[in-house]
């Protein structure tokens, strides 16, 4: 495949220098190649979205969310295919790929509804003052770049797309060179519903393509969902130029289970949190944090729920966790395998690559881990866990709180005044009680400290693609 580049609404072949291989990761084997876009074909897919920017920016509210309703319904019709190129190229197992395609489609219903109120919005504003009347309007930020990572392609850039096309932006996409192929639906869906040619442009490549976007001096806002390595390069660039970014970074999260909780339910509720999408989220929750009453109780029961998973090619095999989605991503958790023994951790689960063709790992977990070890403080990326115990409600909290991320975290508990009140006092930018990793798109998404900047989904979603214009008449 060839034309894989979407740019003023035609397919393009790229013309930069890097050949992309695409690969099946439980075979540890490609099954597709393409060519990145070259820096001057990021040129014109940034003079493409500045020149369609005008007309765009002044269709009605109404037609926009017209597009985004077919963007929705679109996506439904192609179900099949997005689920299998998912399964194939992430290794997700086929409920989890089911999943990300209906988060999807929600958001583009979600922000065509917000798109359709936008009108009502834009308002008079009463002043305290006599002579002047004021009115405010939202108006789009404009040419937007969006870069976001593999491990929930459609989704990730789903939270991006949808809302900056609701306010009025048009847009240059570049998915990751791990997993380019799925959001190719968003082009064709562009192309099928007719979308102006150059509101939506897609170029494909490594990091030569991100960083050609994201230096660009044609943008008027870059968003950026990925390590947090890159995202500080990204927020140079655009501290450069003085123009706002949206950062979705990465996370060390923390799931505290207070010994009142049902065993075999919170076991559930912390599997899910570690192994789901094989525990490449930026949300896993990593840190345990389990209280003394409950922990000698729990932890052999986590330890055999951890054992007993199927582990497994989604394509061929009932999985409950499938492969890590890249070999640079499976090297990566082995070489916390080693770190964990020469810090002479205590394994109780996992804690190696599993002897098969493909990058499988199995899921692990490490008990007492101190609190200065690399795999209490780093992002892994990967079904390992960490578990550490604690006496007071207190003590919970200040270990919680007690990294330099703050994107999630869960709390398990049956008193739910204590299970609010330590909510409250976390620092993260979403929690969840007695939950785990449920996402709502009308609520929001993002997080503290070193987690990023700035908020996704819900009205914030929007607001990162608005921009408020005042106007101040004077009536004498
Ligand atoms: P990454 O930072 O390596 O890559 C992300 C994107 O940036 C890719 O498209 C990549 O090609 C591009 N890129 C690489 N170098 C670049 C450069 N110099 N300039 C511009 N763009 C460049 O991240 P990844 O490995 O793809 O994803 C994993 C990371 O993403 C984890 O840290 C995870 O926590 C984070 N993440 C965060 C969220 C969130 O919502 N907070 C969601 C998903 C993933």
């Amino acid at each position: 495949m060839t034309t894989s580049h979407y740019i003023a609404g035609r397919w393009v072949e790229g013309q930069g220098s890097d050949c992309i291989s695409v690969n099946d990761p439980a075979l540890g084997q490609p099954f597709a190649e393409l060519m990145a876009a070259s820096a001057a074909q990021v040129d014109q897919a940034v003079a493409a979205a500045r020149g369609a920017l005008p007309a765009w920016k002044a269709t009605s509210a109404g037609e926009r969310a017209g597009y985004l309703r077919g963007f929705a319904e679109q996506l439904g019709q192609r179900r099949e295919a997005l689920i299998s190129v998912q399964m194939r190229n992430n290794g997700k197992p086929r409920h989890e790929a089911e999943i990300d395609l209906d988060d999807a489609i929600a958001t583009f219903n979600y922000y065509a509804e917000l798109a359709a109120q936008l009108p009502s919005k834009n308002r008079e504003v009463p002043l305290a003052a006599p002579g002047f009347t004021a009115r405010t309007r939202l108006e789009p930020v404009g040419v937007v770049g969006l870069i976001v990572p593999w491990n929930f392609p459609l989704v990730t850039s789903a939270w991006k797309l949808a809302p900056a096309l609701a306010a009025g932006c048009t847009v240059v996409l570049k998915p990751s060179e791990v997993t380019p192929l799925v959001e190719q639906a968003y082009g064709q869906i562009a192309d099928a519903l007719g979308l102006p040619a150059g509101v939506l442009n897609i170029v494909n490549g490594k990091a030569e393509t991100g960083a050609a976007l994201s230096n660009h001096t044609g943008l008027d806002k870059l968003s950026f969902t990925g390590s947090n390595s890159v995202g500080s390069q990204v927020m140079r660039s655009a501290s450069a130029q003085c123009r706002p970014v949206t950062l979705e970074l990465g996370g060390k999260s923390a799931i505290v289970v207070f010994d009142d909780c049902d065993v075999d339910q919170a076991v559930a509720w912390i599997v899910a949190g570690i192994t789901w999408n094989a525990g490449q989220m930026c949300s896993a929750t990593s840190r345990l944090l389990v209280q003394d009453g409950i922990a000698d109780a729990l932890l052999p029961r986590l330890q055999a729920a951890l054992d007993n998973l199927r582990v497994g090619n989604p394509l061929t095999e009932e999985v409950d966790m499938g492969p890590l989605t890249s070999q640079a991503q499976w090297l990566k958790v082995a070489s916390y395998f080693a770190t964990a023994r020469e810090e002479g951790l205590q394994c109780l689960a996992g804690g190696r690559a599993l002897d098969r063709d493909g990058w499988f790992v199995s899921p692990t977990l490490y008990a007492d881990v101190p609190k200065d070890s690399r795999l209490w403080t780093e992002e892994i990326f990967g079904p390992v866990l960490c578990a550490r115990r604690f006496a007071t409600e207190e003590q919970a909290i200040a270990e919680a709180n007690d990294s330099r991320f703050g994107l999630v975290a869960t709390v398990c508990s049956t008193d739910l005044a204590r299970a609010e009140r330590v909510a409250d006092a976390l620092e993260v930018g979403h929690v969840w009680i007695n939950s785990v990793q449920a996402v709502f798109v009308e609520t929001s998404w993002g997080g503290t400290k070193g987690s990023g900047i700035g908020r996704e989904l819900g009205p914030w979603g929007l607001s990162a693609y608005q921009s408020v214009k005042h106007v101040t008449r004077c009536l004498g």
